[in-house]
């Protein structure tokens, strides 16, 4: 536990605290969690679940075989992906989960991890809990936040036993083409290195941009296993409900893992993940991309008046922007909070690379969103 890094928000949750106490409106930017509720339809087989009792006992370690199923049947229908619900499909109490519990499974001692930087921290955290090594992945703006797969030295790619990639990204809001996540299966292929890919993120897009599948790529199911989660795209995220897909010998190992240590996701929410995909998907996903598209909007050009150079992100509900007047991420989010009352989350809370940037989250209201940067421009002069 001592060898973990430190946990960067404290200070800013300290400074917070005290403006709360002090009367502050403060308006938090920093929230990666959608604040649009839960369709109703969805409540709605939830509550239809919860009444049969048979959904009231331990449920399945892997997820039903009605629920791996649907996960199969929605890769084939959203992706055109074949996976078999059985050997490459495994029920997740949301993908946090099973990303934490595939690199415990899969990595230790002498093994490396490949880890973009700046990242979803959970990658780097448990890698380091399992006594393996981190091998940062610089995402840089120049490369349009992709790694460069081919700058990584063959001494660590022998020792390299997982590839983390997290895309369309947080924090950045980089998006990964077709070319370059084949990129990705080669290496890993030519190497026997476990491709593990976050799509938290893929169904959010923007200006009519859909994420693929990492599976989608030739042969990648050998050495791919995905995590897609029910959380960000349908407004479920406390009710911890995610899959992973892909590479069954990767697949058995989170299962195994998996069943010493929990009892699979409640199967009601179970249920309730299976309504999500079968009464029309795509129409959530518009609603909410729409949504978050017009907040995105306003935000670009609220920063861009202010001097940013920000360019429009295609998904996700991040926006990532360059820290002002040289400051780093630290000083830029304690000056926001201070002279401006907004929440903005330091980029080096992702990571070093992450050091001179700035993450707002699209998930406020138009009009407080719209205070925010106002305020945040008042407060620059
Ligand atoms: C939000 C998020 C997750 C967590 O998803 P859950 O399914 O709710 O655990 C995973 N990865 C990334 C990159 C995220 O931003």
């Amino acid at each position: 536990m001592a060898g973990l890094p430190p946990y960067l928000f404290l200070e800013l949750d300290r400074i917070v605290e005290r403006e709360r106490a002090r009367g502050k409106d403060i308006i938090n930017l920093g929230i990666g969690d959608p604040d649009q509720p839960t369709p109703a339809h969805i409540v709605e087989a939830m509550k239809r679940a919860l009444d049969r009792a048979q959904n009231h006992r331990y449920p399945d370690y892997l997820g039903s075989r009605a629920f791996r199923a649907a996960m199969a049947d929605w890769y084939r229908r959203r992706f055109g992906v074949t996976v078999d619900p059985n050997e490459e499909v495994v029920g997740l109490i949301g993908s946090k989960e099973g990303i934490a519990h595939l690199i415990w499974a899969w990595a230790g001692p002498g093994d490396i991890v490949l880890v973009p930087d700046p990242a979803y921290p959970v990658y780097q955290t448990v890698t380091l809990l399992a006594d393996a090594t981190v091998y940062p992945l610089p995402l840089r703006p120049d490369r349009q936040f992709l790694p460069d797969l081919e700058a990584i030295p063959e001494a660590v790619l022998a020792k390299a036993k997982m590839l983390w990639l997290n895309y369309p990204n947080n924090p950045t809001g980089a998006i990964a083409s077709r070319e370059f996540l084949t990129q990705a299966v080669e290496l890993c292929r030519r190497w026997d290195i476990l491709l593990c890919h976050d799509a938290a993120y893929a169904e959010m897009g923007f200006d009519g941009y859909r994420a693929p599948s990492v599976l989608e790529i030739p042969k990648a199911r050998e050495v791919a296993i995905e995590f897609y989660s029910f959380s960000k795209p349908f407004n479920m995220t406390g009710w911890r409900i995610a899959a992973a897909v892909g590479a069954a010998p990767a697949i058995a190992a989170l299962g195994q893992l998996k069943s010493n240590l929990d009892s699979g996701p409640f199967t009601a929410v179970q249920e309730a993940a299976m309504a999500a995909l079968a009464e029309d998907p795509e129409a959530v996903f518009q609603t909410m991309n729409a949504l978050y598209q017009t907040r995105r909007d306003v935000v670009v050009a609220k920063l861009r008046a202010m001097g940013f150079p920000v360019e429009p992100p295609r998904a996700t509900f991040y926006v990532w922007f360059p820290t002002p007047r040289g400051m780093t991420s630290a000083e830029a989010s304690a000056f926001f909070v201070e002279q401006a009352q907004v929440v903005v989350t330091p980029g080096r809370a992702y990571g070093e690379h992450g050091e001179g940037w700035l993450r707002i989250a699209l998930t406020v209201e138009k009009p407080r969103l719209e205070e925010a940067l106002d305020r945040m421009a008042r407060a620059l002069g």
